[in-house]
This record gives C-alpha cells, structure tokens and sequence, in this order.
C-alpha cells in the first residue's frame, strides 16, 4: 500500500463499491493503470493521475471480500495536491458523499485516526464547509513540510499564513488587503501555542476592524 501512509488524505463514506469507484474517479480525474490488490482487512487499488500523481483508495472489506459501506473510503494523492480545496469538493461530487481533508495517522488496531481540516459537501459550487481561509490558501503548499492546510496568522498590521502542520511561516500581506475580503466568520484566537477558546467570532465584514485594533493592541492573533 505505498503512498496509504502519508500523514494528509481524504476521506469519505462512499456508498459504492471499489470498482464502482474505480469508474467514478476515473470519469471525474482520469486516472489510468488502476491495479487492485487486498489483503485480510483493507482492499484497495494504485493509480496514475493524469498529471504524474500517485493515488491510493483504501477501505476496509468485511472478510469475504463485500465491501465495508460504514468505513471510510481513503484517497491518499502523493505528492498531496496543492489545491485541495477544488479537489475535495470534486471527489465530493464524484462520489455524491460529504468528504473530509485532513491527517490520518495509521493506529496499531488497523484503523485510522483523522483530524479533519477541510470538509466538503455534494453541490454543483465550491465548498460551503471549507473555510475562507481555505479558499485563500488554496493552492499554497508548505515550503518545508509540504502541508497544504494554513492559518492566518495576524500581527501588527500584517497577514500572513502559517502552515497547521509545521508551522512554518508562508505568504504575508496587510491585514487590511485580506480583512475587508473575508467571506463568512472568522474565529480569533490568541497565538498562544494552544488552541483555546476563541476571543473573537464573527462575520468578516463586521469584525475586521475589531481584529486590527487588538492585533495593534500588541496581541498576536490566529485566525481561521
Ligand atoms: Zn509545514
């Protein structure tokens, strides 16, 4: 099952069975030279995307080679795709089930254990369920560890993103060219190292300024 271990994938319950999904994927990303393999828990197929990406799908079987429909299908893209914002909403679409983005990490009792960052629901538009942030850094990939989830990160009168895996520093900007912009609510956090509580929530358009003025107040703020 190489590519399966990476630490970002999608994930989802597809009610399809593999080579229905086999078909779907296909359909949607043309994918080529599929090669399907099990073993005593997982079943599974290898493919090529079109543009040199190595796919895995994984789910678990129920012992006599039937389908699991209530365990998660996984998709793990090697190199994991930069825009994973586009692409989770097309898996979404292509398999007509909410799919989650996020880390996986494989436990010793053969499941899984994820942390969803993105989430997508079927629908003819872009996510509803990712966040603005998301959608901002969509494309983006980490410099040193690869990730493609960022937070924002507000400081002085800066923006800048920051990468949730390693939390290396990425692109930054004003706060006052990205603030303005911002679609949907935004959850502040103080950047204290742990996540707590948020201390502000709300709609961008009507929180901006509020953010601005304790961010110069000298707090360092984490937004997402
Ligand atoms: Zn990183």
């Amino acid at each position: 099952m190489s590519g399966a271990f990476q630490s970002q994938k999608f994930w989802g319950q597809a009610q399809f069975s593999l080579q229905e999904v086999k078909r779907l994927l296909s359909d949607s990303f043309g994918l080529g030279q599929f090669a399907f393999d099990y073993e005593n828990v997982f079943e599974w197929f290898e493919a090529q995307g079109a543009e040199g990406s190595h796919w895995n799908v994984s789910r678990k079987h129920d012992g006599d080679g039937q389908p699991s429909f209530d365990e998660y299908l996984i998709i793990a893209i090697s190199p994991v795709p930069k825009n994973t914002v586009e692409l989770g909403q097309k898996i979404s679409n292509a398999l007509s089930c909410t799919v989650s983005f996020g880390e996986g990490a494989y436990d010793k009792n053969d499941s899984w254990k994820f942390v969803e960052r993105q989430k997508f629901v079927p629908g003819p538009s872009r996510s509803q369920t990712a966040t603005f942030i998301d959608k901002l850094s969509d494309g983006l990939r980490c410099d040193k560890c690869g990730g493609t989830v960022f937070d924002g990160i507000v400081s002085g009168l800066s923006f800048s993103f920051r990468c949730c895996s390693c939390h290396s520093p990425g692109p930054a900007t004003s706060w006052s060219a990205v603030g303005p912009k911002w679609e949907g609510t935004i959850k502040v956090y103080r950047d204290e190292g742990v996540i707590d509580a948020p201390v502000l929530e709300g709609e961008g358009k009507e929180i901006w300024q509020e953010i601005r003025q304790l961010s110069l107040g000298g707090k360092r703020l984490l937004l997402r």
